[in-house]
């Protein structure tokens, strides 16, 4: 076997979409190769994508929240880990995509207009940077962007240029790249004006918020050229967002961390965190408090997802979070084994508890219209001849109006031991998916054919008795 990399470049046959999948590190299922060369003894293979993730297909505006690890490759922040109040090995970015849609200047009304108007972020506490050109890639500054923070009404004293390291942004070595612009926040404030502090690693003003324009991509020698399509790709941390939301001047102060902190000081006594002290504190308690609550939570995060500690790889860097946290438990915490363990309940609470919230609101939804639907089934059948199939009519109420998955309705027919009319409902969900020009896929055997519907779907094509019917049909 030879390495391969997988390379995947953005054509101007391939769709918007594509690039949603390649950025956000989606993996692609079915892809084939349209190229392949040999680059010293690396075997690069350029992939068309196919769609996955078909459902996007239609959407030019996308948001996202993104798991993230960086504590390791290109981005590996593992260092600063403990040491400052910011940095994390896993966090959550918040993301918005345009893919050939927006561009700067929405892009940058709508982030101001989230931190301003909704989350009420004093304006003065903000600062913005922009891309300030490179002579050596023959790019000049993005005044673009520039003009539009000084139209949004942002002081030209809080508008500040900064060079290629900070403000252009590329994954690899090729492909999609550009200019981006960034949010800081001054956690100080009181009139002072902290732009010296911006993007000098400073605990008082840290950055929120990265929006990325994709307009040029990088080829093999170097090079760029635009791309046929722009796109926007922004990502913003949710922890440090919530320090600002929460009034706090660090992440692990927050309601994030908090309760890990105090699970760490249960777990093992000792004197309580005490936040960050200067740099006093490097090596000492309280930076094992903090190394230790975030490694937990990466540790849960990433063996949640089956990346289990191991000798290379992603493996190899779970396995030195682990060890480091292993460490500071012991020789610094002067924890007894097995805290580490223990902390997992505090970090899944505070985790999923969203997952509760989703849970609890969609129950809450549904309950009356499950008991509405159970009485419409026993008046039906007490109507129904002995031999008889379910009414597909009444099926397709229950599935459009009351939001009953067809899997329910069947179980619910067969606890009674009764059939629904599955051609007629079928026939009825093609005249549905004609009318409103959309098709609608339910059921596990949705893969069966998921792509040419997409296909249809997003080439709008009409659908017809021709087309290919839902995929529940087809099932
Ligand atoms: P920094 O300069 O602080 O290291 P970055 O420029 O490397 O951040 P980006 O790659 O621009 O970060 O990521 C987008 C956003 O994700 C950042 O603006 C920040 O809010 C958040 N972020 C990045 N790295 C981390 C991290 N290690 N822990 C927590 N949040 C992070
Ligand atoms: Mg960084
Ligand atoms: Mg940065
Ligand atoms: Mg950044």
């Amino acid at each position: 076997f030879k390495p391969v990399q997988l390379f995947v470049g953005l054509t101007e046959q391939q769709t918007n979409q594509d690039y949603f999948l390649l950025s956000s590190f989606t993996s692609c299922i079915c892809s084939t190769v349209v190229n392949s060369t040999e680059l010293g003894g690396i075997q690069k293979l350029e992939m068309s994508l196919l769609h996955p993730r078909s459902e996007l297909a239609q959407y030019k505006r996308v948001v996202n929240s993104q798991k993230c690890v960086r504590a390791g490759g290109k981005h590996n922040d593992l260092e600063d880990v403990g040491r400052d109040t910011y940095h994390h090995t896993f966090f959550e970015m918040l993301g918005n995509w345009s893919f050939g849609d927006y561009f700067k200047e929405e892009a940058c009304s709508m982030a101001w207009e989230l931190l301003t108007e909704v989350y009420e972020i004093p304006k003065d506490r903000l600062y913005v940077t922009y891309f300030g050109g490179d002579s050596s890639l023959g790019l000049n500054a993005d005044e673009e962007c520039r003009d539009i923070w000084l139209c949004l009404g942002v002081p030209a004293s809080h508008v500040l240029p900064f060079p290629l390291k900070d403000n252009f942004w590329e994954m690899g070595d090729t492909g999609p790249c550009g200019p981006c612009t960034e949010i800081h926040y001054d956690h100080v404030g009181g009139g002072r004006n902290a732009a010296a502090l911006v993007n000098q690693g400073s605990p008082d003003v840290v950055e929120i918020w990265n929006l990325v324009f994709m307009q040029y991509s990088r080829e093999v020698e170097g090079n760029l050229i635009p791309l046929p399509q722009h796109h926007v790709d922004t990502g913003m941390g949710l922890e440090r967002l919530v320090t600002v939301l929460q009034n706090k001047h660090s992440n692990y102060d927050t309601d994030l961390f908090a309760p890990i902190l105090d699970a760490i000081h249960k777990g093992c006594g000792g004197p309580r965190y005490q936040g960050l002290v200067g740099e006093a504190d490097i090596g000492a308690v309280n930076m094992a408090y903090r190394v230790v609550a975030d490694h937990v939570r990466t540790l849960c995060v990433c063996i949640t997802d089956g990346i289990y500690p191991g000798l290379s790889g992603a493996e190899l860097v779970l396995r030195r979070i682990l060890r480091r946290a292993v460490r500071f438990c012991s020789e610094v915490l002067h924890a007894p084994p097995g805290l580490l363990a223990s902390l997992v309940p505090t970090v899944v609470d505070v985790l999923v508890s969203k997952n509760c919230y989703i849970i609890n609101e969609n129950e809450a939804a549904f309950l009356s219209s499950l008991e509405r639907g159970r009485r419409i089934i026993e008046r039906t059948v007490q109507q129904m001849e002995p031999s008889m199939d379910f009414p597909a009519e009444v099926a397709w109420s229950l599935y459009g109006n009351l939001g009953f998955p067809l899997d329910l309705i069947d179980l619910m027919l067969e606890e009674k031991g009764i059939r629904l009319d599955s051609a007629a409902f079928d026939e009825l969900a093609l005249e549905d998916a004609k009318v409103r020009g959309t098709l609608q896929l339910e059921g596990e055997n949705v893969h069966l054919d998921v792509h040419s519907l997409a296909q249809l779907h997003s080439n709008n094509v009409p659908v017809t008795d021709d087309s290919p019917k839902y995929a529940y049909t087809l099932g």
